[in-house]
């Protein structure tokens, strides 16, 4: 897909269409960001602006306007799109790691010259899951771009990546997109509003988490989730422990479920202060949320919010999962009163 197709991202964009403008293009990039916001979307339309047959064309005839995004149907657009492009490559971690074998594979390759385009382009997608042998083998490369050739490393963890090889890189930055611009692509592809409004918020500015099979079963996982954690808040201390466990289990879940439980207690709170359902972001569970926010004073909301919101702080700093879970189900327990959540979701 071009440029002109990825969503959002705009920033990230203008600086990739500046630098094809101006001819300054480096020979190594680095795009940082969460995962499923665009960043492989972008690699590819680079690589398709770069080796577009049209811009080629254009330039043998001496008309040097600069291709800002490829066309999106000629055959190298077309290829490089479906991953049939000898020049475009993009390197997946085998299993857990990205290893030096294939990164001596893309050395080789590397050193040739383009078998029919003007960028050999190389997307190592995961890079801080490179071992530490591929990323000094890397790091030589780099070192020493042959002509013509372009790495662009995507990452969601730059500090994981050696400094020495963040340096060689022009770093992009690409931002979660914002939950009104997700929710209203869902709309778009015919989601009812208030499905489009729930998943928007829980997909966490990600296209890929909004748009995957799993998003069907949301609702459900919702009220699994609340009526576990419910139950386990009335429960004893040993109950809580064995729940934290559970829930900590997955880390990218663990990040779903603390966005569903902040979500209701954000609706609760919204229903207690404003008595209205249409603001809700659970507002095919109105009623439900209007009697759980009946039984609950203010205080009690904003304190069980302040620890879903630390437990989320905690897991981007990289914390112990089950331990943050744990403080978190036991500041829970303080703050609201016994079996509010469990009442009639
Ligand atoms: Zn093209």
């Amino acid at each position: 897909m071009p440029f002109r197709d990825v969503i959002g991202q705009e920033r990230a964009i203008r600086f990739l269409h500046r630098a094809l403008m101006t001819g300054r293009v480096a020979h190594a990039y680095l795009f940082s960001g969460p995962a499923g916001v665009g960043k492989r979307a972008a690699a590819l339309a680079f690589a398709q602006a770069l080796n577009c047959d049209m811009k080629q064309r254009s330039v043998d005839s001496c008309q040097l306007t600069a291709a800002q995004d490829g066309c999106g149907v000629c055959r190298a657009c077309r290829n490089i799109a479906n991953g049939l492009h000898p020049d475009v490559q993009v390197i997946e971690p085998d299993g857990a790691t990205v290893k030096i074998e294939q990164i001596r594979t893309l050395e080789a390759d590397a050193a040739l010259v383009p078998y029919e385009a003007q960028w050999k382009v190389f997307i190592l997608n995961s890079a801080e899951r490179m071992t530490e042998q591929a990323a000094n083998a890397l790091l030589k490369t780099l070192e020493e771009p042959a002509r013509g050739t372009m790495f662009i490393l995507l990452t969601g963890t730059v500090s994981a990546l050696l400094p020495t090889i963040v340096s060689r890189c022009q770093i992009v930055t690409f931002s979660p997109l914002p939950h009104g611009q997700i929710e209203a692509l869902l709309r778009e592809k015919g989601m009812e509003s208030s499905r489009a409004r729930l998943i928007a918020l829980l997909s966490r500015g990600s296209i890929e988490r909004a748009f995957c099979p799993e998003v069907a079963s949301l609702p459900a996982t919702r009220d699994l989730l609340l009526e576990g954690v419910g139950r386990g808040l009335q429960d004893g201390p040993a109950a809580l422990v064995e729940l934290a466990e559970k829930l900590a289990k997955d880390r990218e879940k663990l990040q779903q479920q603390l966005e569903i439980l902040s979500a209701w207690l954000r609706d609760l709170m919204v229903a207690k202060a404003s008595g209205r359902t249409d603001w809700l972001v659970n507002d095919d569970r109105g009623e439900a949320i209007t009697r759980q926010a009946e039984g609950v004073p203010l205080d009690a909301i904003l304190d069980g919010l302040r620890a879903v919101h630390a437990a989320m702080d905690n897991l981007v700093r990289n914390a112990n999962p089950r331990l943050s879970t744990e403080d978190l189900l036991l500041r829970l327990r303080e703050a609201l009163p016994s079996g509010l959540l469990a009442v009639s979701i």
